[in-house]
């Protein structure tokens, strides 16, 4: 298959489709992913009992509170459980997803186009590495030119030989502080940007100075700073002057942990916001005139968000969290740029 852009157009799963087509758009969602490298085995003999027991009734409470603390919960790995709840999107008016899973996590090109085919919502897959913590042994030895290649091809070309290619770059993973190869992988990703039009997902630190080195490396290795989507704000930024000033670069902002109602975040010691606290964030940024720069999504990765294991699934934001923003004054045209406008603008190659 010969390389090629799809200039004009957003790159799903199964190829190149009209922006316009898009609609209703989860900008970062994971729908297979194997995420055990955040698993956390607790240190008292029961627990680790529960640890390892498969999710259910019994465990859910305790599951949901801290959910990195069981291993089953970390793997979203049966592909009909993923097409019934991607159906229920699909229900609720969903159009197409984000799935930000990248190299590290168990990013599934084949996977994902099944699940596309057989849901009829688009899929746009992500392009490049996770954090660190799981990048390849192999990563020393890999130069920033190889590592913008390796993006370039998985855009232009597809992921290995299956044919299926990228239609955004990331999500990008960082920690904070970065480590030198997440700075090769960023700087890699920002030749990559100009090489292919897409637009580049970043994971940031959890640190509110995180995503400023982040965009300042992007900026400073060509990156249009226009095309970067900030990920995890809810639990990165908790100061609005701060999100004002992110805003002011020309990212855009994503609130992507709607669901997530446990204040509970053992990486962190900022209680994680709940819903209603993330409305009000993103009620703030309307009211100051960024809707065109606010993208919403539910970070999927664990079975206890999916609607099978008692979560509220991929359809939350449509179904729950959409009539909230209405009342809460936030008016259509807004919501309409955030759920579809903001979304397809990012996901058309330019
Ligand atoms: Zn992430």
């Amino acid at each position: 298959m010969p390389k090629s852009k799809s200039v004009g157009m957003a790159q799903t799963v199964l190829g190149p489709v009209s922006p316009q087509s898009l609609g209703k758009t989860s900008t970062h969602e994971h729908l297979l992913i194997d995420f055990v490298c955040m698993f956390r085995e607790p240190k008292v003999a029961s627990e680790i009992k529960l640890a390892y027991e498969p999710v259910d009734l019994t465990n859910l409470g305790w599951v949901r509170y801290d959910p990195f603390r069981n291993l089953d919960n970390l793997r979203l790995v049966d592909e009909q459980t993923i097409i019934n709840e991607v159906g229920l999107f699909k229900r609720a008016g969903g159009g197409t997803i984000i799935d930000a899973t990248t190299i590290g996590i168990g990013r599934d090109p084949l996977g994902l186009a099944r699940i596309s085919r057989a849901t009829s919502v688009n899929v746009v897959m992500g392009a490049g590495y996770y954090v660190d913590a799981v990048h390849p042994d192999t990563m020393d030895e890999k130069s920033v030119d190889m590592l913008a290649d390796q993006i370039i091809e998985e855009l232009t070309f597809g992921v290995e030989d299956t044919g299926i290619k990228a239609g955004i770059i990331g999500e990008i993973g960082c920690t904070w502080p970065l480590t030198a190869n997440e700075k090769k992988v960023l700087i890699a990703s920002s030749m990559a940007q100009k090489e292919t039009g897409a637009s580049i997902l970043i994971h940031p630190g959890r640190n509110e100075s995180a995503p400023f080195e982040i965009l300042d490396l992007i900026s400073g290795s060509g990156g249009d700073l226009n095309r970067v989507v900030m990920g995890h704000l809810d639990r990165t930024i908790h100061d609005l002057k701060k999100v004002v000033e992110l805003a002011e670069s020309g990212c855009y902002l994503e609130y992507d942990l709607f669901g997530w109602e446990t204040s509970f975040y053992p990486f962190s010691d900022l209680d994680m916001p709940n819903d209603g606290q993330r409305i009000n964030w993103v009620k703030n940024l309307v009211n100051m005139g960024y809707s065109g720069q606010v993208v919403l999504a539910q970070d999927i990765w664990g079975k206890h968000f999916l609607s099978r294991y008692g979560g509220y699934g991929y359809a939350h934001i449509l179904n729950n969290i959409v009539p909230r923003m209405n009342e809460s004054g936030i008016s259509n045209k807004d919501l309409n740029k955030m759920l579809v406008g903001n979304p397809a603008n990012i996901l058309t190659i330019v």
